[in-house]
């Protein structure tokens, strides 16, 4: 968890728009860059402006400590909340590949540097994390540009509801495990190609913890862990692009020893529209005209992202002439401005034009068009 922006900002957490927008003016006119200011220092109050700027990232920010935050996000070079698939890393966890072999030695060897610190496999037994989760979102074009939240089902491991984790009934008191006797692990000698080792691996029972409820939890039947479908709201941000992975913290697998839930990574797929397609932070669209509106010009209804926009075709366009119409593209993602929405232009020539119109062709052909 992480930063505070109001802090960052120097401003109070009840700061109103115009205050924050205040403090982050002076503070970026003392560290902007070109001025000679602190550059690492600028980025964080950028970041800081753009998310409390922002009514639903605040509000998000103030809920929940953070906005979205980026999937192998390294460092704060990546404001608004996610970054470019480029820098991606997937973290599998620790559990590592467990295969259904009689032997692993990779599971002695992590016991062996466990028993090394002395922590017999216990402690970081207490603090494996959860499963992280991968899951496709498909995400309609118009959506990816002016952000939505998607409620999604999800079937997975999840804290046990009854007992909450702890594996006993509620108010169920807790005894020394019998298996381990409370030592959290158990040893077993194995012979192998390099000798015979005695393996210490955490005991299956108690998984490491060294206790057991006393009553077991009707619900899980001790493990703590439950398969249940559970609903998600995933806030997409507005702007986000095909190809783009949102990282959701804690909502992957939930710990079967009791440690944190692993996290959900979104894989954003944004669908192509028959209508607009994006180029950068630009979107691009065409745009059919008549030959009489290509000629003498007109004022026509285009209907853009956000909704109806009136558009001046000048007099004389030309088939393949971009309009632009400023700030209706996608939002920059690090930053909270907008691209365009370039208007491209096709001519329509009648393909059977009537008597009539082949006559003004013939006085168009004398004049020299
Ligand atoms: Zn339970
Ligand atoms: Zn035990």
């Amino acid at each position: 968890m992480a930063k505070d922006y109001y802090k960052m900002l120097g401003i109070a957490r009840n700061s109103s728009k115009d205050e924050i927008k205040k403090a982050y003016r002076k503070l970026a006119h003392q560290y902007h860059p070109d001025k000679g200011g602190d550059e690492a220092r600028f980025k964080e109050i950028s970041e800081a402006y753009q998310i409390l700027s922002d009514d639903q990232k605040r509000s998000q920010y103030d809920q929940f400590g953070s906005v979205f935050e980026a999937a192998g996000r390294g460092g704060d070079q990546h404001s608004g909340g996610f970054q470019w698939p480029g820098g991606f890393r997937v973290d599998f966890g620790e559990q590592g590949p467990n295969g259904g072999g009689d032997f692993d030695f990779s599971d002695i060897f992590e016991d062996f540097l466990g028993m090394g610190f002395g922590g017999g496999g216990r402690a970081r037994t207490h603090e494996r994390k959860g499963k992280d989760i991968q899951i496709d979102l498909e995400i309609p074009f118009e959506e990816s540009i002016l952000s939505v939240k998607k409620d999604i089902e999800l079937g997975k491991l999840s804290r046990c509801t009854r007992c909450n984790g702890s594996g006993g009934e509620p108010g169920s008191k807790t005894k020394t495990c019998a298996t381990c006797q409370g030592k959290g692990n158990v040893q077993k000698n194995q012979r192998t190609f390099l000798g015979s080792f005695t393996q210490v691996s955490t005991c299956p029972e108690c998984l490491g913890a060294g206790t057991r409820p006393e009553t077991v939890c009707q619900q899980c039947r001790g493990k703590g862990v439950e398969q249940r479908v559970e609903q998600l709201e995933i806030f997409v941000p507005r702007g986000i692009r095909d190809g783009e992975i949102l990282k959701i913290t804690g909502k992957g697998e939930a710990s079967l020893a009791g440690g944190v839930a692993g996290d959900l990574y979104a894989h954003v797929h944004v669908l192509p529209h028959k209508v607009f397609r994006r180029q950068g932070e630009d979107i691009i669209m065409q745009l059919p005209i008549k030959l009489s509106q290509a000629i003498l010009g007109d004022s026509v209804e285009v209907h853009a992202i956000d909704g109806a926009i009136k558009l001046k075709v000048p007099e004389g366009t030309q088939a393949g002439d971009i309009l632009k119409v400023r700030g209706k593209g996608a939002y920059h993602p690090s930053s909270y401005g907008r691209g365009d929405l370039l208007v491209e232009v096709k001519v329509e020539v009648p393909r059977k034009a009537s008597r009539k119109v082949k006559g003004l062709a013939e006085d168009l052909k004398k004049e020299g068009f």
